[in-house]
Formats: structure tokens, C-alpha cells, sequence
């Protein structure tokens, strides 16, 4: 071997440079809080449920990091899960209906924006459903309409408690007036519940609840709750500026202000929603059933 040869083979292995992987690490392992612009860790951040550690400004949870901050572990069956929209209008608009499903159902890995089942949170029954925001702002289309009007039924028929998580954009466009048809349908469904089985539906409005969602079902709760600094409304902000041509209240449309002008119940911090959830259920005459372990002894 020649002497260049083994002055090379002796050097040590330079390391590794690859700038563009370390952006991608860095970009997820950190996140800047848009309240008090601290930089968090994600790992940390997620342990907390999304919660900022310094300010507790409630980010965006998804529909299954919902459900399973609730439920009693091993308890949840689901429903619906093969229901899947089509496009009954051949909806284009800068890109074809069909290519925002396929995208939106890869990221999500779920057919359409809300997922629904069956569950027992502390041991009490209930039917229970989340929306899920990272599908097209989770916006109701057929299929998230059709998911809600069955929760309600499933709840009327098993006599228990319906609860809905609710963050949403509102009716999905790109399905017309059949978006717009869930609306009374949903509601319909509920007033069965009500009729027919007397349980109670709990509503959970976290941020955004907006349009079409917060027009119907969402603000029928018969106890209506809230995150913190939740946007809660039918148009946003900058629409009704623009229409009525004055500037508007400070806060307004946040869940604090809805809270102070009677519009919603309560605002819980994710961390005591549960226990919440459990007090109300109770306080409505929900039953805890015998837990398993509690049978054997
Ligand atoms: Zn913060």
C-alpha cells in the first residue's frame, strides 16, 4: 500500500454532513408558542397534551390524542370507521375535490375528518366523537355529518350520554348543499336523543369551532364547554368587520368572552376535562357500571 494510501486510510472518518435531515430533526423537535412566544420541546410539549408549559395556551389536539385523553383504557369501540366521502359534484376548485381527500387522508390516516365509537370514561357509558382539524379544517362533509347523526342514535338506543369534541371550519364546501343538509340532520338526531332516550349531550367546543358546526349541533350542548382562548362563532372575525364596517370588541368570538356573555357553560383546562366530564355525567344521572376488577373481588 503507498504512503498516501495509509496517511488516508489513518485519518479519522470525517463525520457525516447532511444539513438538510438536521433542519427536518430540528424543525420537529421544537415548536414556538404563538401566545407568549416561548420555544418548546416537543416531546415535552405532547406529554403535557399540548399544553404550553409557560402559559397554558391549548394547541390543536388530534382527534385521537382526544379520545384517548378521555376514555377508560381498553374501553373504546369503534364505529363507522369505513365510511368514506365521495365527490358528488365532481367539485374543482384550484385543485380537484378528490386530490384534498387522498391528501388529507394520508396525513391523517383516516377516511374523513371525525372519529367516533363507544367507550366508558370512569366508568360511565357513553357515545363518543372528536373532529379532527387536520382534515380540510375539519370541515363536515356527508360522511362527518352521517358519523354524528349515528352517535346520536347509538346513544339513543343504548340510553347513554352522547358527548361531541368539536374543531371545525364548518360545512365543506366542496359537497354543496349536502354539507349544509348534516346540519339539520345532526340536530335532528340529537332532538331524538333527547325525546326519545331523555340522556344528555355534552358539547366540548375547542379552537376553531366555527360555521356551519358551531351553527348547529355544537352549540346544542345541554351543557356547552370550552378550552381556554378558543375561536368560537359562525363568520371569523375579519368577515363581520368587513360587513358591518366597525371595528370589534377586544377578545371577541374567544370562549372567554362567550362564557362572560352566556353563550357557553364553562371553560376547562384540558388537564381537569375529564374529571369534568365525569362530575357532569354524574350530576345528569349518568350510572358508573361495576368496573371488571371491582366484579372479581
Ligand atoms: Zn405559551
Amino acid at each position: 500500500m503507498s504512503d498516501t494510501g495509509n496517511r488516508w486510510f489513518e485519518q479519522p472518518p470525517k463525520p457525516l454532513r447532511n444539513r438538510a435531515p438536521s433542519r427536518v430533526a430540528d424543525k420537529d423537535l421544537w415548536t414556538r408558542c404563538p401566545s407568549c412566544s416561548e420555544i418548546l420541546y416537543r416531546p415535552v410539549l405532547a406529554d403535557r397534551h399540548q399544553v404550553c408549559m409557560h402559559c397554558a395556551h391549548h394547541f390543536k389536539l388530534g382527534a385521537r390524542e382526544r379520545v384517548l385523553l378521555l376514555i377508560d383504557e381498553g374501553s373504546w369501540r369503534r364505529h363507522d370507521a369505513h365510511l368514506a366521502p365521495g365527490d358528488p359534484l365532481g367539485f374543482v376548485d384550484s385543485k380537484p375535490y378528490t386530490q384534498r381527500l387522498v391528501r388529507s387522508q394520508q396525513k391523517v390516516g383516516e377516511w374523513d375528518a371525525f372519529l367516533a365509537g363507544s367507550c366508558s370514561i370512569d366508568g360511565i357509558d357513553v357515545e363518543l366523537g372528536a373532529f379532527d382539524f387536520r382534515f380540510m379544517g375539519g370541515s363536515m362533509g356527508s360522511v362527518v355529518g352521517e358519523c354524528i347523526t349515528r352517535l346520536f342514535e347509538r346513544a339513543t338506543e343504548r340510553r347513554v350520554p352522547a358527548i361531541v369534541i368539536s374543531s371545525s371550519g364548518g360545512a365543506r364546501m366542496q359537497e354543496g348543499i349536502l354539507s349544509l343538509m348534516q346540519m339539520a340532520k345532526t340536530c335532528a338526531a340529537l332532538a331524538r336523543l333527547r325525546d326519545e332516550a331523555g340522556q344528555p349531550y355534552i358539547s366540548l367546543l375547542t379552537h376553531p369551532t366555527t360555521g356551519g358546526v358551531a351553527a348547529s349541533f355544537a352549540m346544542l350542548g345541554d351543557v356547552i364547554l370550552a378550552e381556554p382562548d378558543a375561536l368560537i362563532g359562525f363568520a371569523g372575525p375579519r368577515v363581520i368587520e368587513q360587513t358591518i364596517g366597525e371595528a370589534l370588541p377586544e377578545g371577541f368570538q374567544t370562549s372567554e368572552y362567550l362564557l362572560e356573555h352566556g353563550m357557553i357553560d364553562r371553560i376547562v383546562h384540558r388537564d381537569q376535562l375529564r374529571e369534568t366530564l365525569v362530575a357532569l355525567l354524574l350530576w345528569m344521572g349518568a350510572r358508573q357500571v361495576i368496573k371488571l376488577e371491582e366484579a372479581e373481588e
